[in-house]
């Protein structure tokens, strides 16, 4: 059994191959589903996971332009009383950032390998004047990563390379370098750190090179090779640890965000078809 022709490279799907070979077989050509928990406390988990979407949800629709005073309503009413808080972060810390074009919960794609890489943002901002594209992306973990750690993320480097290939479908034909081009990472929980990853036309290359090789080598793994995961951490907060035979216990929430994961890319696969999509 192979990838179907239509299947598109998302974060979520490469991150999954890099961390376990056999998790993406299960998951993405088997369709394996499985019912366990990501972390113990499952109940914890969600709760946090649904309240980092209904933040998101509130910064879109300030974006969209939803008065500010009704949206704070909504956000004081939050059964999670941190919501109202990042809230009261976004309002000091981020408006003042956001001078240009905005596209905000938007979709760009761009074909590698005769494949499709996807890339959903929280915002993308362009600036005119100074020549500049900024990409917004909101967190709500608990934990404040290293810059390093970010600069290395699939998340970090498919989006700024996604985005240097199409960004002329936003831009009327204006061609955008990678160095016009960076990644703005915002934690709610840590409002005034910014963290600022320009991109550059060395960079773009060895991801160009990376992602590319990388789609060829999936698409042409032969079925029997998609290996476990040596690294029995990657099994701890992996669904399928019962189906592997790698324990039952799930690990902690704590430790969840320690170990590469934040609870935006733990959530459901999106479906790309049901968004409306930008392709260039
Ligand atoms: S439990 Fe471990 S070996 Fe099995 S799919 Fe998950 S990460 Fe891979």
């Amino acid at each position: 059994m192979k990838l179907v022709e239509s299947f598109d490279f998302t974060q979520s799907n490469i991150q999954d191959y890099l961390d376990c070979f056999y998790r993406f077989y299960l998951r993405y050509i088997l369709r394996t589903k499985w019912p366990a928990l990501v972390v113990e406390d499952a109940i914890k988990f969600e709760a946090r996971s649904q309240a980092g979407a209904r933040f998101h949800r509130l910064v879109q629709q300030y974006l969209a332009g939803i008065p500010e005073d009704q949206l704070s309503s909504s956000a004081a009413g939050d059964p999670e009383p941190g919501i109202s808080i990042w809230w009261e972060n976004f309002l000091t810390h981020i408006p003042s950032c956001l001078v240009g074009e905005k596209f905000s919960e938007i979709t760009l794609s761009t074909n590698l390998s005769d494949s499709r890489l996807v890339a959903k943002y929280d915002l993308l901002l362009i600036n005119q004047d100074q020549h500049q594209i900024t990409i917004f992306d909101w967190k709500t973990s608990q934990k404040l990563p290293k810059k390093e750690w970010l600069m290395e993320r699939v998340q970090t480097r498919l989006y700024r390379f996604v985005l240097a290939q199409s960004s002329q479908a936003l831009t009327r034909g204006q061609t955008f370098k990678p160095a016009d081009i960076e990644m703005v990472y915002w934690f709610a929980d840590f409002p005034e750190t910014l963290i600022r990853l320009p991109y550059d036309e060395t960079i773009y290359h060895k991801d160009q090179a990376f992602f590319s090789t990388l789609v060829t080598e999936i698409k042409n793994r032969p079925e029997g090779s998609f290996s476990k995961a040596t690294d029995l951490k990657k099994c701890c907060y992996c669904v399928y640890r019962s189906h592997c035979d790698r324990g039952t216990q799930a690990g902690d929430l704590d430790g969840f965000e320690d170990f590469d994961m934040d609870i935006e890319s733990a959530e459901v696969e999106t479906d790309f078809d049901e968004i409306a999509e930008i392709k260039f």
